[in-house]
Parts: C-alpha cells; sequence; structure tokens
C-alpha cells in the first residue's frame, strides 16, 4: 500500500517512520510513504502557499493551486482516494482504518492554520478524516495516526496476523490484560490460571476480563455488540460481583 502525503512541514515526516512497525514495513517495502512539500508546487515567487481569508477574520488559508498542482501529480489515477486531516471529518475508528487499508494508494492531505480553501474539499477530496474532537495546528499528526492504524491491516506488516485478531475493538470489546516475566515483581502476582497449561480456561479468563474491562472503562461499545448467552451470563457474574464497588459504570 502507498501513501501520498501533501504537507508544508515535509520534515515532521523524517522522524516519525524511523521506528518499530512501519519502519520495518517500509524496509520491507510493504508500505510506501511518499511525503510532498506543497510549497514546491507554488509558482508564486516567495513560493506562498497560503493567504488570508476572503471576508476577514483571523488566521490564513491554504490557496487551493499548489493543491490543484500537487494533487494533479502525485493522483495516479482518477480513482485513487483524497483524503483532506481536518477536525470536520469522519472520525477515524477501527473499522474505518480497516476500510482505508483496502486501497492501493491513499493520498493524505495536511491542513494548516485555519485550514484549506474550500474548493479543494469541494474538487479534490473523497472525504475529510478527523482523529478526534479536538485542534490540532495541523494535520501531519494526524496524517501519522492515519498510516499507523491503517497499516496494521495491510497484510504482513504485523508480525503475527493473530495478534491483530486480539487487538481490542477486533471483536467489538476492549483486549484482555497482559502479563510478562518476572512472574512476581514487587509483590505484585500474575493471575495464576495464566500458568495453568489449561487453554480454555485461560481463554474463559481473558473473555471474562475483556469484559469486565470494557464494561468498565467502555460500556458504550457493548450497547452496540450482540452478546452471545454466555457472554451475557459472564456480564451479568461482573455486575453483581462489584457491585457496590468505586469504578462501578452508571
Ligand atoms: N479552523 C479549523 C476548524 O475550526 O475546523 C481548524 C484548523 S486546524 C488549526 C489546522 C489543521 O490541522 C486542519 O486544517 C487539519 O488539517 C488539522 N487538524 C486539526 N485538528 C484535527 C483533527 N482533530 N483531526 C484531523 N486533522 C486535524
Amino acid at each position: 500500500m502507498r501513501f501520498d502525503i501533501i504537507t508544508i512541514f515535509p520534515e515532521i515526516f523524517s522522524s516519525v517512520f524511523s521506528g518499530g512497525v512501519v519502519k520495518k514495513a517500509l524496509e520491507k517495502g510493504i508500505i510506501e510513504v511518499h511525503v510532498h512539500d506543497l510549497r514546491a508546487f507554488s509558482h508564486d515567487r516567495h513560493k506562498q502557499v497560503d493567504d488570508r481569508p476572503f471576508g476577514g477574520g483571523q488566521g490564513m488559508v491554504l490557496k487551493p493551486e499548489p493543491i490543484f498542482a500537487a494533487m494533479e501529480e502525485i493522483r495516479r489515477c482518477e480513482k485513487t482516494p483524497a483524503f483532506l486531516l481536518s477536525p470536520q471529518g469522519k472520525k477515524l475508528d477501527f473499522r474505518y482504518a480497516e476500510e482505508l487499508a483496502k486501497h492501493n494508494q491513499i493520498i493524505l492531505i495536511c491542513g494548516r492554520y485555519e485550514g484549506v480553501d474550500e474548493r479543494v474539499i469541494q474538487n479534490l477530496i473523497t472525504d475529510e478524516i478527523s482523529i478526534g474532537d479536538y485542534i490540532l495546528t495541523g494535520g501531519e499528526p494526524a496524517a501519522f495516526v492515519v498510516i499507523d492504524a491503517v497499516s496494521r491491516f495491510v497484510p504482513r506488516v504485523v508480525g503475527k496476523e493473530d495478534s491483530v485478531k486480539n487487538d481490542s475493538f477486533f471483536t467489538g470489546v476492549l483486549e484482555f490484560p497482559q502479563y510478562t516475566r518476572p512472574r512476581e515483581f514487587r509483590g505484585m502476582k500474575v493471575p495464576e490460571v495464566l500458568f495453568s497449561g489449561d487453554h480454555s480456561k485461560i481463554d474463559f479468563w481473558r473473555r471474562r476480563k475483556s469484559l469486565e474491562k470494557t464494561w468498565l472503562s467502555r460500556p458504550d461499545l457493548l450497547e452496540s455488540r450482540t452478546l452471545s448467552q454466555e457472554e451475557k451470563k459472564i456480564l451479568n457474574d461482573i455486575k453483581t460481583e462489584r457491585k457496590g464497588k468505586k469504578d462501578e459504570p452508571d
């Protein structure tokens, strides 16, 4: 999968892909990231890419001409989807990331200042993507988040693909707690069941912990998921056990 990023700060990306799973995927050629400096597409004498908003008001707006010129050069075919990172966009979640990973190439346009000229949004953009209800100073951190989250769904990026299937959200609940060595640390012990060697017991414990964590931290996820009879029973047991405890959700 290929990601093309259009930005006025290409240098930001030199470090963010220099470690971890994304770096390995880049080295193996499973994904490609191409960063394009928007200023290179400005035909203005001063390489200007922004201007004051018509109608008055604070701040600057990214001009349409350089973005159109960049898109005309980068978009390999008309169907290649292009996304503007924007707080006004569709919120990125697990399913949206999975959907984006089905493309061979996506173009990500990073806004700055007050945003981009509306004609870019009306004419060039497939969709706007938001990474949450808050305002960043620019689209670059959001582009990195999108690339990282989407890459996990590209085959062979994550070593053991099963580990993606256990991730939080994959089955509509949060992942169970993980432990590693040492078995006991400062008096804190790893739950005994994990050493039992009994896979069905371990599996049951993990499913129970998943449901418990989801109910405590993200009860909204349980509302949109159909629970099996067994899961309903587990959840009822958890609720009875935790009744009156201070972290019990409303
Ligand atoms: N004035 C704009 C508004 O109120 O919608 C916000 C502009 S913001 C300061 C500058 C740029 O940061 C945006 O054009 C966008 O590219 C990026 N950005 C800010 N918050 C974001 C978010 N939550 N998700 C994705 N991109 C974001």
